[in-house]
Order: C-alpha cells, then structure tokens, then sequence
C-alpha cells in the first residue's frame, strides 16, 4: 500500500555520504529536509513543516514542538532517549519510536573494543612502537586477559544481554543489576547471575553501564560506587556520560581505587578539550560512537523509514517508548 507525500526532518547535521544513505530509503514523493548545523534557529524553521521528525542528540523541546505544528511523530534513530521530552509529545499526540535495530550490535562490540585496549595497554604498546620501541616485556605485568574475568552488567536489557551472549566465547563470568531483570529462562541462556549493585560492585573484574540516563540513574556511579570496586577493576561505560561523577572518577583513577576506564560517552559533550579524563594514562576513550557504524546507520535508516512508512499508512509505529 502507498503512503501519502510526508515532509521528514533529520534533526542532526549529516555529512552527505550518509544523507545519500537515508536518501535510499526515503519513499517516492517524500521530501526530506536535513539541519545544515547545530544551528537551533535552523532546526525551529525547518520544523514548520514536518511531518516526521527523526532525532540521535539533538533536544527535541517544547520549542522545537511548538514549532511544529504538523509534527505526528518522532523517531529516535538509537535507542537513548534522555533529550526527547516525551510527556510534551505526548501532550500533544505525538508518538515517540525508539529505533534498537543496528544500535545493539555497535555498542556491545565497542564495548569488548574497550576492554581489550585496556586490558592490552593498546594505547601505551601501540605508541611505544610507533616511537621506535618495542615493549615485549615492560607492560606484560599490567596486561590482562578476559578470559576468567567477572564482567558486572548494570542494565541487563538488549545491550546487557547483547554484552553477556558476547562475553561467553571468551570466557569471562556475567554478573548484573537491574530492578527489571529478565525472565529466568533469558538469565539462564546468557549464564549471568543477579546480583545487589554493592555485591556486583564488589565482585567484578569489569563494570560496564548499560542503563538509561534519568533522574533516578544519574551519577549511579559516584565516590562510593567507586570505591566499593576492587583496585584492579575496569569501569567502562558506553551508555550516557552523566550516570557518572566524572571529579570523583577521575579522582578513582588518579589514586588507584580503580585501575581504568573505558569510556564512549561524557557528562558533557563533545567532551571539552581539557577534560582530565581524555589526559589520563589510563583511560581509553572514543567520542559516542559505539553505535556509529556504516552498517549499523544502514540497519537505522531501513528500520526508521519502516516505521515512518507505518505512521504514514494509519498504522500504530513499532517501538514506542514505554511509559
Ligand atoms: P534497554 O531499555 O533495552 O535496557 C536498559 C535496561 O536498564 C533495562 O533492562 C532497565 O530495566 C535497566 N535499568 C533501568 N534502570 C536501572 C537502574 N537504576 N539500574 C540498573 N538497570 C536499570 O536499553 P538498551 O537498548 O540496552 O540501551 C541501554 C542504554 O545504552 C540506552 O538507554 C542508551 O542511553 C545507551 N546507548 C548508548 C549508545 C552509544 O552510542 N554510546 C547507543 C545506544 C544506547
């Protein structure tokens, strides 16, 4: 069945190889209008005449709703959705979809990504060579493998999930938290055991964050979180910067009370220039591109216009935000 001319907004600056991406999967007859900038009076007037509004970071506000007066949906191209005001959609009659297709695979990849380069001192190794060195032995005493290892999930939904079915081929034990947990069934397939956040806290190798930026989980992650892990543990989180207290993690980090960090995302981002974490020894650190992939943009783009398509048809979007 064909669907009506809809006008689609992407709400973020796009370099031109991946507008011809979302390009593919626009319908014919469909107009698609992309921000030039990060500009907010840009994004206010294009709003005026969209249908669809298509978001990652960008804060999609009661502004940004009000000036957009045929808005019938927005679609969250990932699956965080910490700068959409969703009771103001919903106000309104405006649906809000999350899109976990090709978000899942990224970040869970990313975070074996980060694991591996700090338990391998890629940064140091790779450097040390690239300087003319060759380190054979000086970081074999600092050098770590997973295998072994108790890896903490906090947030066991899809990514935790993804991270535990990944975690079992290299051999590593899955503990997590989460006052929502899965089915026994779902926690006995994946081998991961339930634990208090203290207790996961306290037992594990690795801590990884896969939960939701709210009121509630801000900074879960702060001077007594930290110090509850063990000296040798690795923090990694790729789910949002402010679950942690960034002073009290560098402080963690500077005296020991954790050996490193792993982190794709900041409290504040970009991640401003002087931002000790990006100067540490011991910290490896990517800018929030967990799920930045070429294929996992493709899975986004098919998966989003699937939904937008349903909207435009009368049909109820796949996907909404719970709540
Ligand atoms: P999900 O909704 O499937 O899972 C989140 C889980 O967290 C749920 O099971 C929920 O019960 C649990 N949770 C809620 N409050 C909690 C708490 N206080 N303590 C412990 N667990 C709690 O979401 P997902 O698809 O797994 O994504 C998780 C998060 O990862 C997203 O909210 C997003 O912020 C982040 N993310 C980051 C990137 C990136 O590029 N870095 C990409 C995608 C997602």
């Amino acid at each position: 069945m064909g669907t009506v001319a809809c006008r689609v907004l992407y709400a973020e600056p796009l370099p031109e190889d991946l507008q011809g991406i979302v390009g593919e999967e626009l319908p014919e007859e469909w107009q698609l209008d992309v921000v030039p900038t990060r500009d907010r009076e840009a994004l206010l007037q294009l709003a005026g005449g969209a249908d669809f509004l298509v978001a990652a970071t960008t804060p999609i506000d009661r502004e940004v709703l009000a000036a957009a007066p045929g808005l019938r949906h927005v679609q969250h191209q990932g699956v965080g959705y910490d700068n959409i005001d969703v009771p103001a959609c919903r106000e309104r009659g405006i649906s809000v979809s999350l899109t976990p297709e090709g978000t899942t695979t990224g970040v869970a990849e990313h975070t074996f990504l980060l694991i591996l380069a700090l338990y391998k001192n890629l940064r140091r190794a790779e450097a040390q060579l690239r300087a003319g060195g060759w380190p054979v032995w000086e970081l074999r005493s600092r050098s770590f493998e997973l295998s072994g290892k108790t890896l903490g999930l906090i947030g066991f939904g899809r990514i935790g999930q993804a991270v535990a079915r990944r975690a079992a081929p290299f051999e590593a034990d899955v503990l997590y938290y989460d006052p929502f947990p899965p089915p026994p069934e779902v926690e006995q397939a994946l081998g991961a055991t339930s634990r208090t956040l203290d207790d996961l806290l306290r037992e594990a190798d690795i801590v990884s964050l896969h939960l939701p930026l709210s009121a509630q989980t801000r900074h879960i992650i702060g001077a007594r979180e930290l110090r509850l892990m063990k000296p040798s543990a690795i923090l990694l989180n790729t789910a949002r910067g402010p679950l942690v207290d960034e002073p009290a993690l560098v402080h963690a980090l500077t005296s020991g009370k954790i050996a490193g960090a792993g982190l794709d995302v900041f409290e504040q981002e970009p991640a401003a220039a002087d931002n000790p974490l990006l100067g540490l020894e011991n910290t490896v650190v990517t800018p929030h591109i967990s799920a930045g992939t070429a294929d996992a943009f493709r899975t986004k783009m098919r998966a989003v216009f699937a939904n937008l398509r349903r909207v435009a048809r009368g049909e109820t979007p796949i996907n909404q935000v719970p709540g």
